[in-house]
C-alpha cells in the first residue's frame, strides 16, 4: 500500500506518532479511547481487539501489518481519493460504497467486496459513458460529483441477482463442491479455553467430521488449508474461489470475556441473499440441538466478502464457556454438530432446486 506499508509492530506501552494515527482511525470508526494521545494504553488495546474481532482477523491487541491494512481499508470514505484499476488492486470501504451505488444503478460492478478489480473498472466506464464527461475509468472528483447527484434507490443489485440466479441453478448436494474452512490452524491457535483446548484444534476436529459426513452424502469436499497452515482470510477466499466451491462453510468458536456467554451464531456477507439463507438454516439446526440462539448476523469479514459463492461462518459454541468447551471434547457431540450442519446444507440445496 505504498506509503502506508508498515513492517514494525505497534503494541501496548508504545508512545509515538504511529499510535496517535491508530487511535484517530479507531475513533473515526466509532471506538472509544480515553488513553493520552499517542499512548497505547488499556482502552487503545481494547479498541484494537474489538476492531480485530469485527474484521475477523487474529485478535491479539497488537497492530501488525495485517491489522494496519484492515485499519487503512476501513478508514476510506468515497471521495477521499481517486479510484481506478491498478495492481495491486485498490481496496477499501470506499470501493465497497462505490460498488454498491453502481450496482444499485444497474452497472454491474460485481460482488460488493471493496476491491477495485476489472469488473468494477468496466462498471465505472459504463457509468461515465452515461453520466460523466470523461470515459477514462478514473473515478475522481468529477465522477464522484456526477454519482452524488443521482438518486440511488433501485432495490436489488445486479450482483445480488446474479448470485441468486447461481443459487437457483445450483447443483444438488450430491454434485455440489463444498469448501470447508477450518478456523485458524498452523501457528495460530485462535482462542484457548479454560480447559486448555485450542480453538484451532476443535475447529479442525469438527471440520473433518463435517467433511466425512458430506462425502457420504455425495458432496465433493475441499479444504482451504491443511492442519499445519494458517493462511490469512484473503488467501482462504482466493483458494475457495479457485476450487470453484458452490458453498463455503467456515468453522470457528465464539469467545467472550464473560465466561457464562453461550450459544450458537452464524455469519453471512450482508449483500448475499443465498449466504443469509444458508446461515439461517445452519443456525436453526444448531438451535434445535439445544444451543442458545445467538442469531445470524450480516458481517463484512474478509473471508465472506471475497468469496464468490454463498459463504457462512459458523460458531456453534463458545470456547470461553467451560461447559460448552467440555462438550466439544466429546467425539459423539462433534458428530452430532456435524450432522446438523449437513442437514442444513441438504435443506438449502433442496430448496434451491
Ligand atoms: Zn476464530
Amino acid at each position: 500500500m505504498g506509503l502506508e506499508r508498515m513492517t514494525e509492530l505497534i503494541r501496548p506501552g508504545d508512545h509515538n506518532e504511529k499510535v496517535k494515527d491508530v487511535q484517530s482511525r479507531l475513533r473515526s470508526l466509532g471506538h472509544d479511547i480515553v488513553d493520552a494521545a499517542g499512548y497505547f494504553g488499556g482502552t487503545t488495546k481494547r479498541a484494537v481487539r474489538a476492531f480485530q474481532q469485527q474484521r475477523e482477523i487474529l485478535i491479539d491487541g497488537i497492530v501488525g501489518p495485517n491489522t494496519w491494512n484492515e485499519l487503512v481499508e476501513a478508514s476510506w470514505r468515497l471521495g477521499d481519493r481517486t479510484l481506478y484499476l491498478r495492481h495491486p488492486y485498490l481496496r477499501g470501504d470506499d470501493v465497497n460504497t462505490l460498488q454498491a451505488r453502481l450496482n444499485a444503478l444497474g452497472f454491474d460492478s460485481g460482488r460488493e467486496d471493496g476491491i477495485f478489480g476489472p469488473e468494477t473498472d468496466v462498471a465505472v466506464r459504463a457509468f461515465q459513458k452515461e453520466y460523466a464527461t470523461a470515459e477514462d475509468g478514473i473515478f475522481g472528483p468529477a465522477s464522484h460529483a456526477a454519482l452524488a447527484g443521482l438518486r440511488v434507490d433501485r432495490p436489488g443489485t445486479s450482483a445480488k441477482l446474479r448470485e441468486e440466479l447461481k443459487k437457483d441453478l445450483g447443483p444438488r448436494l450430491e454434485q455440489a463442491v463444498v469448501v470447508i474452512d477450518p478456523g485458524h490452524g498452523g501457528t495460530d491457535p485462535g482462542e484457548v479455553g479454560t480447559r486448555g483446548n485450542r480453538e484451532a484444534d476443535l475447529c479442525w476436529e469438527l471440520s473433518t467430521r463435517l467433511a466425512e459426513q458430506l462425502s457420504i452424502e455425495g458432496a465433493r469436499v475441499r479444504f482451504t488449508h491443511t492442519e499445519a497452515e494458517a493462511p490469512d482470510s484473503s488467501e482462504r477466499a482466493r483458494r475457495a474461489n479457485e476450487l470453484q466451491g458452490d458453498i463455503l462453510v467456515s468453522i470457528h468458536l465464539n469467545s467472550h470475556e464473560e465466561w457464562t456467554a453461550e450459544g450458537a451464531s452464524t455469519y453471512f456477507f450482508g449483500g448475499s441473499h443465498a449466504g443469509q439463507t444458508l446461515a439461517e438454516k445452519i443456525l436453526d439446526e444448531l438451535v434445535m440441538l439445544g444451543a442458545r440462539d445467538c442469531r445470524s448476523h450480516a458481517r463484512s469479514y474478509t473471508l465472506l466478502r471475497e468469496t464468490r459463492m454463498p459463504a457462512v461462518l459458523v460458531e456453534p459454541a463458545f470456547i470461553s464457556n467451560p461447559d460448552e468447551e467440555k462438550k466439544l471434547e466429546d467425539s459423539d457431540h462433534l458428530n452430532v454438530l456435524a450432522s446438523s450442519i449437513v442437514a442444513a446444507i441438504r435443506r438449502y440445496h433442496e430448496e434451491s432446486l
